[in-house]
């Protein structure tokens, strides 16, 4: 089902199909192929869910956007109101052709499709349409990564649901537990704070924690361990939390905890503070980077300084080295360095920011220091 969990702000979709379409012309094709996903539900309100039986929205320069869909799934569009918005929907039953009913929309066929269109529809739809098929991905990021006041306002309350769930940490993660029944726990917690549903919950303790996307596991939580906590989900608008804190069980056993946290800390606090339109996304990860190398961790900060966030929890703009975008006010992304010691512990500390005319807001508040439970 296209499951539509929040309001639909009609002029804004408007405006949206109307800036994509003069996009895709300023990129040089005609139409824009959407398959279900973000991409859809930023631009109709709906995300759908992809299937072997195509559904796609046809966005072509100067025609009419047509959402292409299987008569069966059609009712899970209904929330959808497609006359306000100018999309036709077209429906197709089984034995007929939806690719052909794709081409019939186009005016031309220079086609840029969605990045995560599955290959069984991609060389279908290039089989029908003939011509240049290129990614819409690049183009529609131009408009997904600047976000306006509603879905800053979404990640906002997504921050402060995701800080919720930190603040209550101490009721989960407890000493003799496993990483399973702790990540159980925080799951539903993540709902009752105000997500839809739990997305991703990394509980890594001890030597799990110096692998940065370490899930679960039946791993019992000892006394003196470091456990990072990495968390998130959507709110009801769609968009995404994704906040990582640092905790400790007591006394941390090994007794380079406390000065090497010191360390991460600073340089999180070094990205945050640099964040503002005009700085390029390299420059961010550099800020974090040099604290940590120069403090003698850097081959222990095996990944990029931050993701966007949005609709999808990773998406434009990347906070990568080689990345020379200039971050611009509604530029909404996280912010977690992270410090990863083989077979020993692991720390990471992660807030979502957004690029301000003037500077940064954090949408994640919760302290920090390392949090001694
Ligand atoms: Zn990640
Ligand atoms: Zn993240
Ligand atoms: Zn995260």
């Amino acid at each position: 089902m296209a499951t539509i969990t929040g309001p639909i702000d009609v002029s804004a979709l408007r405006a949206r199909l109307d800036r994509a379409s003069a996009a895709a012309e300023r990129a040089g094709v005609d139409a824009l192929l959407i398959s279900p996903g973000s991409d859809l539900r930023y631009l109709i309100g709906a995300g759908g869910d992809s299937f072997e039986r195509l559904t796609c929205l046809a966005l072509p320069v100067g025609g009419t956007p047509t959402l292409v869909v299987p008569k069966l799934e059609q009712p899970g569009y209904a929330g959808i109101p497609t006359d306000e918005l100018g999309v036709e929907v077209v429906t197709w039953v089984d034995g007929e052709d939806p690719y052909a009913l794709v081409k019939a929309a186009l005016k031309g066929d220079r086609t840029a499709v969605a990045d995560m269109m599955p290959a069984l529809h991609t060389i279908k739809l290039g089989q029908a349409i003939g011509g240049a098929q290129s990614l819409a991905g690049p183009i529609i990021r131009e408009l997904r990564m600047r976000k306006d006041a509603a879905e800053i306002d979404a990640l906002r309350k997504a921050g402060a649901a995701i800080d919720r769930v930190h603040a209550r940490m101490g009721e989960f993660l407890r000493v003799g537990r496993t990483e399973r029944e702790v990540a159980k726990d925080i799951a539903e917690a993540i709902v009752e704070e105000g997500h839809t549903v739990a997305d991703f919950v990394i509980v890594g303790s001890g030597p799990n924690g110096a692998s940065p996307h370490h899930r679960d596991s039946d791993r019992v939580v000892q006394a003196g361990e470091v456990v990072v906590i990495d968390i998130g989900g959507p709110v009801a608008e769609g968009y995404n939390s994704d906040s990582t804190r640092t905790y400790v069980m007591g006394e941390p056993t090994y007794d380079d905890v406390r000065d090497t946290y010191a360390v991460l800390q600073a340089a999180q606090q070094a990205a945050v503070e640099a964040v503002k339109p005009g700085v390029t996304c390299e420059e961010i990860d550099a800020v974090a980077r040099e604290v940590i190398t120069d403090a003698g961790f850097g081959e222990y900060f095996v990944h990029r300084t931050g993701h966007g966030i949005g609709l999808d929890v990773h998406e434009e703009p990347y906070i990568v080295s080689g990345n020379s975008l200039p971050l611009e006010a509604g530029m909404a992304f996280s912010v977690e360095p992270g410090i990863y010691l083989p077979g020993r512990w692991g720390a990471r500390i992660e807030d979502i920011v957004v690029a301000t005319p003037d500077g940064v807001e954090s949408f994640n508040n919760r302290p920090h220091d390392l949090v001694v439970l």
